[in-house]
């Protein structure tokens, strides 16, 4: 199994996001685990602050080194592996980054908020900074939403047979082909009549032709 743990200001948020769908059903079937620890939970003041100005000055607020430090020393031993910061400042995250987390037992994310987290801890606790983008969010979850979503649905039996990803875009550098269900015709537009003919061969070799059409089309730069 394996075991996902999220520092986070806002448990619900994560645990509620993966209370649903195949997430939600691989964590009942025992392939993965998901926890959330509230950082705000290991605050030392009474009125439970966890950030505080930025030494410097500058606008906003600076998460705080020792609540994010003792959230993490209260995950069991046996649960603690490789430690994420969620930061626009990272590497950005891609499939082949999703299919090297899927292979790791043990992940800890951290999701920043405000100006972002005291850069100490982060030095201190050797972490891996990871962005989903060169765009700015408020907060680390929606990352971590993200990225963990990307990398469960890879841990194998995860995914149903009907639900596989072997074929999917970015799998093999391509985009997927075009995807058709029933009705064969939708208001006037016919589903390709190679899909119909029973001819797999036929119908692997238009699927291959199709994805490397659409990623001329859409994305030329996965081609170089
Ligand atoms: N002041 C920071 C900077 O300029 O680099 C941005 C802080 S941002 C408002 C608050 C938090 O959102 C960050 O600490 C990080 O956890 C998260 N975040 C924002 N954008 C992100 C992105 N593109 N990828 C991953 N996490 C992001």
């Amino acid at each position: 199994m394996k075991q996902y743990t999220v520092l986070t200001l806002f448990p619900d948020m994560i645990l509620q996001a993966f209370s649903h769908s195949i997430l939600a059903r691989a964590q009942k079937e025992g392939h993965i685990h998901i926890d959330a620890v509230d950082i705000r939970a290991f605050s030392k003041n009474k009125q439970k602050h966890i950030d505080d100005y930025p030494y410097g000055g500058g606008a906003g607020m600076v998460m705080q080194a020792q609540p994010i430090y003792d959230a993490y020393q209260s995950i069991p031993h046996e649960k603690k592996g490789r430690f994420i910061y969620l930061s626009p400042q990272g590497k950005t995250f891609t499939q082949k980054i999703a299919q090297e987390l899927s292979k790791e037992s043990n992940i800890v994310f951290l999701c920043g908020h405000y100006e972002g987290v005291d850069e100490r801890v982060l030095e201190e606790l050797c972490a891996e900074e990871l962005s989903i983008g060169d765009f700015v969010l408020t907060g680390g979850e929606i990352a971590a939403i993200a990225v963990i979503d990307a990398v469960a649905r890879l841990v194998p039996n995860v995914l149903g047979k009907e639900e596989s990803f072997q074929e999917e875009s970015f799998s093999y550098g391509l985009l997927e082909y075009p995807q058709y269900t029933r009705p064969p015709v939708f208001m006037g537009r016919a589903v390709p009549d190679v899909l119909l003919s029973g001819h797999h061969a036929n119908i692997e070799k238009w699927r291959k032709e199709q994805s490397i059409l659409r990623t001329k089309q859409k994305r030329p730069d996965l081609l170089k």
